[in-house]
């Protein structure tokens, strides 16, 4: 399997709003993430909001300007495309939002918000822009008779159906999906998942899926990557991490599901998120980690590839040449 996108070394910082001692805070949102994101996965970002994740995907769809490092789209760095390189990579690459009510526009009618996209970028004619828009109408499992209403006649499950359709016009090979089910009941959650995968196998799309419920992300994902404090602390196919989680930070997420078995990882997670306006020194999960050891405090820990494609960030894996 190819990469179709390569992330090294990425950081991204930005102002606050906020001033300290007269001084404008530096966020530091994303901390030297790597991460490649094969094609035709579906690989899941996890981890607590304000860890980088959401911030990463908008890097990723070229929304967010990084301060250094790169993000490579079949090969080619993002940062230097042409606009002409950047609206094809645009098509190629298509994002769905967390909230179905606010990203349909609720002055159109759902044709209108599904032909827009193809009037602007594509020289269909009238008849074959109909074409597409049925067939992904039908594919998102609505009929034809939802083209003529607005959004707001729609439930939540439906507008997330309309906002895929809307993403799968363009023909894409990937789309960034940023907790696209959070917002609805669990029922339709369900729904709208095997809708994804559904579409994964048809198209051999790739999806990269950021979210926080990792109940949501086991039943999805092929490959995972935890984020903390802007970083990938632990990534693994998704097998591999539900049964055999290393990094206690993992370990203490999947302690927090709530479940009726007995849980394996008996880590809890202790203390909010820090400020990403001061990061702590070594590793970033010192402050929260129960297994803390002295090194952890001043040296931050290197990435190791254990057995089964499984790397973890952290000094309690690390073994020296
Ligand atoms: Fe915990 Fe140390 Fe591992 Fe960080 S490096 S997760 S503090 S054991």
């Amino acid at each position: 399997m190819d990469n179709l996108f390569e992330i090294t070394d990425l950081y991204l910082q930005y102002q606050s709003t906020k001033r300290v001692s007269g001084q404008v805070e530096k966020v530091n949102a994303l901390n030297g993430v790597e991460l490649s994101v094969r094609r035709g996965e579906i690989l899941a970002i996890a981890g607590e909001s304000g860890c980088g994740k959401s911030t990463l995907a908008r890097a990723v769809i070229g929304l967010e300007k990084f301060n250094r490092g790169s993000i490579c789209f079949e090969g080619h760095n993002i940062a230097e495309f042409s606009p002409e390189q950047m609206k094809t990579f645009r098509q190629k690459v298509q994002m769905v939002f967390q909230n179905p009510y606010a990203s349909l526009n609720p002055k159109m009618k759902i044709y209108e918000i599904l032909e827009e996209a193809l009037v602007i970028n594509t020289k269909y004619s009238k008849s074959e822009r109909r074409d597409v828009i049925l067939e992904k109408i039908s594919q998102v499992g609505l009929d034809e008779t939802c083209l003529e209403k607005y959004p707001h006649e729609f439930s939540g499950g439906q507008r997330q159906r309309i906002a895929i359709a809307r993403a799968l016009v363009l023909n894409p090979v990937c789309i960034v999906a940023d907790e696209p089910v959070s917002a609805l009941d669990v029922s339709i959650q369900a729904q709208i998942i095997n809708l994804l995968n559904d579409l994964k196998e048809k198209y051999n799309l790739t999806i990269i899926f950021i979210s926080h419920d990792l109940r949501v992300i086991k039943y999805l994902a092929d490959r995972v990557a935890v984020m903390y404090l802007g970083e990938i602390v632990e990534l693994s196919p998704a097998k591999e991490l539900f049964e055999h989680p290393k990094h206690p930070y993992t370990k203490a997420l999947l302690n927090a599901i709530p479940t009726f078995e007995k849980k394996k990882a008996q880590i809890t997670l202790k203390g909010d998120l820090p400020s990403v306006t001061d990061l702590p020194l070594g590793c970033k999960f010192h402050t929260r980690c129960p297994e803390v050891m002295d090194i952890c405090r001043t040296n931050h820990p290197v990435v190791d590839e254990l057995k089964g494609n499984h790397c973890v960030r952290c000094w309690l894996y690390h073994t020296l040449d």
